[in-house]
């Protein structure tokens, strides 16, 4: 019987933006999955001052974002759970909530460089396929020096116009897969909202009606604005507190 195929997008999505889904779009379809789920980590609200939005308003424009794409899910397990968004125990649930399916978890360059402070990082990647996109500013390559030689023989780098054989999936592996990825980031989205800078084209036409509606990103404190600031190399600052563990 054909297994199932499910992709999972953690991410803080403080907005969802265009590049998130074009990296799963593409990612998608190159590994034929059937579904997507686009799962926004729970922050304790005590935490959500300093630019974070409320969790509900993070994932509710996550479904407005893949509204009408019947293959991306909005999924709210992580918020629900409530506590510290662990990936094991998220895969967990998945594994449970499609049994018998082959699990892969989607991220970019910078996400897949923290995967040593996750908690049970190596069961995470026993237990399920990576597939790691480029993100602007980040060589896809330099994920193979994250891991001790160990791993070394799990990534598998993908050519774009290479067709991917089932027989790869006999075992743990973590995909490299380039991609034309959008420059976009949450981050640069908050700033240009808070900077009244251009930024609709950045997310879908009803995300950006969202943060309208609701004033989302307009005003930071005097300290966040601090923790903001961009060095002359570009490298962010803020990237948001790593949530995922
Ligand atoms: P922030 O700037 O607040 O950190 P972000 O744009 O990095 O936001 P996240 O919610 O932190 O978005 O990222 C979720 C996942 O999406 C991560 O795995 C990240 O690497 C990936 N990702 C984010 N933006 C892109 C992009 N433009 N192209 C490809 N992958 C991306
Ligand atoms: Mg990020």
């Amino acid at each position: 019987m054909k297994k199932d195929r499910i992709g999972i997008f953690g991410g803080t999505f403080n907005p969802i933006h265009n590049g998130h889904l074009k990296a799963a779009r593409l990612v998608q379809k190159k590994f034929s999955l059937d579904r997507i789920l686009f799962i926004p980590s729970f922050i304790p609200p005590h935490k959500e001052s300093g630019g974070i939005a409320p969790a509900l308003d993070r994932l509710k424009m996550v479904e407005l974002a893949v509204r009408g794409r019947s293959r991306f899910i909005a999924s709210a397990l992580e918020i629900r759970a409530k506590g510290k968004s662990y990936s094991i125990l998220t895969l967990n649930r998945i594994k449970k909530l499609y049994p018998g399916a082959w699990v892969f978890f989607i991220l970019g360059v910078d996400a897949f460089l923290e995967i040593e402070t996750w908690r049970e990082w190596q069961r995470v990647l026993d237990q399920c396929f990576f597939i790691v996109v480029t993100r602007p500013g980040y060589r896809l390559r330099e994920v193979t020096k994250a891991l001790g030689a160990a791993y070394r023989r799990r990534f598998r780098p993908v050519s774009r116009f290479e067709k991917i054989r089932e027989q790869w999936f006999a075992q743990p592996r973590i995909f490299l897969l380039p991609i034309d990825a959008a420059d976009i980031s949450s981050t640069e989205v908050r700033r240009r909202v808070r900077e009244g800078r251009p930024w609709q084209g950045c997310v879908p036409a009803a995300v950006e009606a969202y943060v309208r509606k609701r004033g989302l990103y307009q005003g930071q404190s005097a300290r966040h604005r601090k923790l903001s600031w961009v060095s002359p190399t570009g490298k962010r600052r803020d990237a948001g507190p790593g949530t995922r563990r």
